[in-house]
């Protein structure tokens, strides 16, 4: 069976982590955090990187430094993961879910003003399979409504718009290490600080409420509780991992954009009748995701049972926040959100991980053979 995914790890990884392990400073903030750190630093351009746990509590972190409050709206597509609404929930705020573009599945911009109104706060954008929104565009109503933007880039490491980071464009950016990501450390999050504003405070919630940072550089005298904080700090031992995987970027996306590439081609090349991704052209993506638009949740189930019956393993995801159980009791909708529909029955997800580029050839005869429903030898 091909499996849908498969963490790419090696040797490097278990060194860094036994030396993190041996160096006697298991706990956050030690040599490998600050190596991580700087390594983020230096691909993304953002000077104040702040290791998470996960992306989850990067958005939880933003969630506080935004300050926001009981009641406070914050506009977010429907089609992404839990977390993105989460961590506001979390503060008692209420999701606004705006509809996607058709193309490229993220929040549709033009839809984003209908949405503001006395009580939003805040616009957190998701590049959905590491392909950019259109954040001139959101910047500029963010802008003219005062409002701040958190760009959930948990699948966007690797990605740029206009030659810029992603995750460095809004006011605050989340990335996301989990091992379905491009660059993992089993569970492993980033906050990228792109307004200076926010970062003495960043530093103290992210140490449970406390100044220990300042006091390690030795600009306090003691450190104490100085406002509301958790501990969203990763252990050394995880830094080390994300050192090792951080090291090997580019290796990891070249690998995934030549899959990615191959898959595009030789899908668009033999069948005409399946959506495939549209990356504009402002947009250097990440190869995250390969995902084909299927004509109907009926066409998507056959297509998955074929491509398993051929041992090749497919997913897809997400159940529209808007429609869950969650969703519906915190949340509200604005207008229409025929597209996220459309994604949540019809989108499904091909296998992708650096290494499967050399089985192309056998994954697009599967493919192919699974669309034109042929038989199984
Ligand atoms: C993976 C993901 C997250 C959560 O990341 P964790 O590191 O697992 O907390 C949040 N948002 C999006 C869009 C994701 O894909």
């Amino acid at each position: 069976m091909i499996p849908f995914n498969k963490p790419y790890v090696g040797d490097i990884e278990v060194e860094y982590a036994i030396e993190a392990i041996r160096s006697g400073h298991l706990r956050g903030d030690g040599a490998f955090t600050k190596r991580a750190t700087k390594l983020l630093s230096d691909e993304t351009g953002c000077q104040h990187v702040l290791l998470t746990h996960s992306c989850t509590a990067a958005l939880e972190m933003a969630a506080l430094l935004l300050d926001l409050r009981e009641g406070d709206e914050v506009i977010m597509p429907s089609f992404t993961f839990v977390s993105s609404a989460n961590a506001f929930v979390l503060r008692g705020c209420v999701p606004v879910f705006v509809d996607i573009r058709p193309d490229t599945l993220n929040i549709d911009e033009q839809k984003i003003a209908d949405a503001i109104t006395s009580r939003t706060k805040a616009i957190v954008v998701v590049h959905y399979a590491g392909v950019s929104c259109d954040m001139s565009k959101i910047m500029k109503i963010a802008n003219e409504h005062d409002l701040s933007v958190v760009e959930d880039a948990a699948q966007a490491l690797g990605s740029f718009y206009k030659g810029t980071a992603l995750g460095t464009i809004g006011h605050l950016g989340c990335l996301s290490f989990h091992d379905t990501k491009n660059i993992i450390s089993g569970e492993g999050g980033a906050l990228l600080i792109n307004d200076k504003r926010y970062l003495q405070r960043a530093e103290i919630i992210r140490e449970k409420g406390t100044n220990r940072s300042q006091f390690f550089r030795g600009h306090v005298d003691k450190y104490t509780w100085c406002d509301v904080g958790s501990s969203y700090l990763p252990s050394d031992v995880v830094a080390a991992l994300l050192c090792a995987q951080l090291e090997k970027l580019k290796e990891i996306t070249a690998k995934r954009r030549n899959l990615w590439q191959l898959y595009f081609a030789g899908i668009s090349a033999s069948v005409a009748s399946v959506g495939l991704p549209v990356v504009p052209e402002d947009c250097l993506h990440n190869a995250h995701m390969f995902y084909l638009m299927m004509e109907s949740s009926k066409a998507r189930a056959e297509f998955m049972e074929q491509m398993r019956l051929r041992q090749v393993q497919t997913a897809f995801h997400y159940v529209s926040l808007h429609s869950s159980p969650a969703g519906r009791r915190y949340g509200r909708v604005s207008g229409a959100m025929d597209v996220t529909e459309r994604a949540s029955d019809c989108l499904v997800r091909l296998p992708m991980w650096p290494g499967l580029e050399t089985r192309s050839d056998e994954l697009l005869h599967a493919i192919r053979n699974s669309l034109i429903g042929g038989v199984v030898s």
